[in-house]
């Protein structure tokens, strides 16, 4: 019978991130083949590892199911699909850019210019609703030494750090897209016993990605601290309150907060009274 599928990046930025997602989600995979597509032993889904520009038309078509890639290469296919979830990894941003020495006085400054991009949809769609008729010259790799070789005026690309932007003597002007991986579904009719394994899965993915960005976090404070405490942590949920041995007026409080707790935070809270702080890793978070 047939199961539930996803398509994965095989190599590149994406792909290491997009295994151990799976992984921390309870699949396993025997990865000592070099294949199209692998089972996984305990859990009914098989994966299919291919190029990110393949994955949205894949998921489309009902080739697959669900699959993961960028924002920015889903945007640029069209494919039919819904993007269930950000993943919080793959993060970068869609950008003009001009070599360094170009004054940029504003957007306008675009009109009738030569901009070279691997994303012409992206690009074609933003000039069309900003009223720019500029000239796009589509180019599958290399965009950023257009300019250098005269072939274009200014680049749309993508970018993480800038540093490739910089290394080329090119200036970000404007950002049109921040980007990052997602996971998309097909919007085919998928057989009532593979939506409940997709389900299934969706709600672990979803699990992992909570937790990941939650903390437990547990310390001693006076008890007439507890509001202050609750101030410095807003992503806190309502927390176990527990008497100290001892009898003393402090308390112990246990909670899982929502939001980063940087170190500026513990401070507060040690201003506040707090004292034997610990911060601690969550592995899921089942809603
Ligand atoms: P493939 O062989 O699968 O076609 P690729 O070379 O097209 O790979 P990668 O360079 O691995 O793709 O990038 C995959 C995705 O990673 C991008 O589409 C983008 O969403 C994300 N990404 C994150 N940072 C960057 C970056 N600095 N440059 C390019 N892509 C990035
Ligand atoms: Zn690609």
């Amino acid at each position: 019978m047939r199961r539930l599928r996803i398509a994965i990046q095989k190599k590149g930025r994406l792909a290491e991130k997009s295994i151990a997602l799976l992984i921390k989600s309870g699949l396993d995979f025997d990865f000592h083949k070099d294949r199209l597509i692998y089972e996984c032993q305990d859990f009914p889904i098989d994966l299919m590892l291919v190029r990110d520009d393949d994955i949205p038309e894949y998921v489309a078509d009902g080739v697959c199911e669900l699959g993961i890639a960028g924002e920015n290469v889903v945007l640029e296919k069209g494919s039919a699909v819904d993007i269930s979830t950000r993943l919080g990894f793959g993060t970068c941003r869609l950008s003009l850019a001009f070599p360094a020495q170009t004054p940029f006085p504003g957007l306008e400054f675009l009109e009738s210019k030569r901009i070279a991009t691997s994303y012409p949809n992206i690009l074609k769609k933003f000039l069309r609703e900003r009223g720019l008729s500029s000239t796009v010259v589509e180019l599958q790799g290399s965009v950023e030494i257009a300019p250098a070789l005269q072939i274009a005026d200014a680049v749309f690309d993508l970018v993480s750090t800038g540093g490739t932007m910089r290394s080329n003597d090119l200036r970000e002007v404007h950002t049109v897209l921040e980007s990052q991986a997602v996971l998309i579904r097909t919007r085919k009719m998928i057989p009532s016993e593979i939506e409940i394994d997709l389900q299934r899965l969706l709600q672990r993915i979803v699990g992992v990605l909570r937790a990941s960005q939650s903390k437990y976090i547990m310390m001693n404070a006076p008890r007439s601290a507890l509001k202050s405490v609750q101030e410095i942590l807003p992503g806190m949920e309502e927390p176990s309150i527990l008497p100290l041995s001892g009898g003393s007026d402090r308390i112990a409080i246990h909670a899982v907060a929502r939001e980063t707790i940087f170190w500026d935070t513990i401070e507060r809270l040690k201003a506040v009274g707090a004292s034997s702080i610990l911060v601690l890793p969550i592995e899921k978070v089942i809603a």
